[in-house]
């Protein structure tokens, strides 16, 4: 037996360690690393000799946690996961899933130059706008359109072009927190409007708001019920009243819709979500909302509405600050351009093919991936296929329950639990839940080209 002073001075030096083959082959991992890994793994070894909890130096296995540790520094931190959760907008997740056609036109201008403020027509400088407002325009039938960082940039932008220093009238009843402790009236504030509640939790009348009207008001403010809904003894002001009013009392109406829901899905069974072309014809002075969640684009906040309102927030120096970056708006364009057909759109993008996915097309799914599953791993767990419920996300319909099929594994060797966190750690993670001894996997946010990845990965943990 060693005791610890020869223990540690039985520990390689670094030297040693940097010229051993397994090391020096290592091609393309930066020095920086690969040294600080070796100090790292030392120190720990060190640290585990003085706390006597070790047996004698082992060389070998220095070099392979050395090895490993660089492995893994040396993958991507952000990076692709399999979504076995079923909520198809997962913000956690990143929200949308792009078509391929953005993904197309993302790599198409990041990799080269591009006409991003550059007008080839004339040769002279152009906006970094004009190559979506037409598009939106078309789409949502609005005069104008401009388009920020998220939804929440773009509320604050109109409530500080239209309403700074002046009182934006609002509901009691839409004064939401959007999720990570983000709030509406915090945001409200922060835009320099004051903010002017009516109404109460569960009822706002059209007279409160023309009650408080006065001089002094900038805005009336809707904002819709996207994460929660208020149910039994309610009343909300409708989006065409609300303009009726602001028309007659000459004060722009700002509609924040949340989910950018470019076309009526109530056609393919789901609860009716207000659509932007609806808020456009009610005559909204301006509507805002997200370009990543049931519209299916990249993160954004896209503002659609009357031209003289629009062009009053072009010229804000705020929008500057909140503006798009070229990336996100190759891949808004092509989403965009999607819609122009709607077939197109719903088979195209992920978001809107998983949300109005045939429930039998779900259940071969399931039966297909069920069977590789068994397969390739037969007598290590118990495997059924389960009706279930997927979810919206992303703070989008949260009372729409969603008829699925999941897969519900029982490993037979090991713990449900130790199952999740195995393939939670896994090279390309899998996010599962648990449910009563069981792994969850909904069908519904799956790619087909997963399924591969899931019936590997399952056979090398189990
Ligand atoms: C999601 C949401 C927002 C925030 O949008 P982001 O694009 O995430 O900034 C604001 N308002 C409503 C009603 C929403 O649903």
């Amino acid at each position: 037996m060693q005791d610890n002073n020869e223990r540690l001075k039985a520990l390689p030096k670094v030297d040693i360690i940097l010229n051993d083959k397994r090391i020096e082959g290592l091609k393309g991992v930066p020095r920086l690393i690969i040294i600080e890994t070796i100090r790292e793994t030392l120190d720990l070894v060190r640290k585990n000799i003085l706390a006597k909890d070790t047996n004698a130096v082992n060389y070998e296995n220095i070099i392979e946690e050395i090895l490993t540790t660089i492995a893994n520094k040396s993958k991507m931190h952000f990076r692709r996961v399999i979504n076995g959760t079923g909520t198809i907008l997962h913000t956690n997740l990143g929200r949308a899933v792009l078509a391929k056609s953005a993904v197309e036109a993302v790599i198409n201008v990041a990799s080269s130059y591009s006409n991003l403020e550059f007008d080839i027509d004339k040769g002279i400088r152009g906006s970094r706008y004009s190559h979506v407002e037409e598009l939106i325009c078309k789409i949502t039938g609005a005069e104008a359109a401009l388009v920020v960082n998220n939804n929440a940039a773009a509320i604050m932008l109109a409530l500080s072009t239209l309403s700074k220093g002046r009182a934006a009238i609002v509901s009691r009843g839409q004064l939401v927190e959007i999720g990570g402790s983000f709030r509406i009236p915090e945001v409200m504030e922060l835009s320099g409007a004051k903010l002017y509640e009516v109404g109460t939790t569960n009822r706002t009348h059209l007279y409160d708001y023309e009650n408080a009207i006065c001089e002094n008001t900038g805005v009336i403010l809707r904002v819709h019920q996207s994460n929660y809904k208020i149910l039994g003894f309610t009343e909300e002001v409708t989006i065409d009243k609300l303009v009726n009013l602001g028309n007659k009392m000459n004060i722009p109406v700002v509609e924040d819709i949340g989910s950018g829901m470019l076309l009526d899905i109530s056609k393919y069974g789901l609860t009716y979500e207000p659509t932007v072309q609806n808020s456009i014809i009610s005559g909204v002075h301006v509507v805002t909302f997200s370009g990543d969640k049931l519209l299916g684009g990249p993160q954004s906040g896209i503002i659609a509405g009357k031209k003289e309102y629009i062009a009053m927030m072009k010229k804000n120096q705020l929008t500057r600050a909140l503006r798009i970056d070229k990336l996100t708006l190759a891949a808004l364009e092509a989403t965009l351009r999607l819609y122009l057909d709607e077939e197109t759109a719903i088979k195209e993008i992920p978001g809107l093919n998983m949300l109005t996915r045939n429930i039998s097309l779900i259940k071969s799914d399931a039966q297909r991936l069920m069977k590789n599953i068994k397969n390739s791993s037969k007598d290590k767990l118990e495997i059924n296929i389960i009706k279930d419920f997927s979810q919206v996300g992303g703070g989008s319909m949260p009372l729409e329950r969603i008829d699925t099929y999941a897969l519900a594994l029982k490993p037979l060797d090991i713990k449900a639990e130790e199952l999740e966190l195995k393939l939670r750690n896994s090279e390309v993670p899998i996010i599962t839940r648990i449910n009563k001894d069981q792994i969850i996997i909904d069908m519904r946010t799956l790619f087909p080209e997963d399924y591969k990845l899931i019936v590997n990965t399952l056979n090398q943990i189990l």
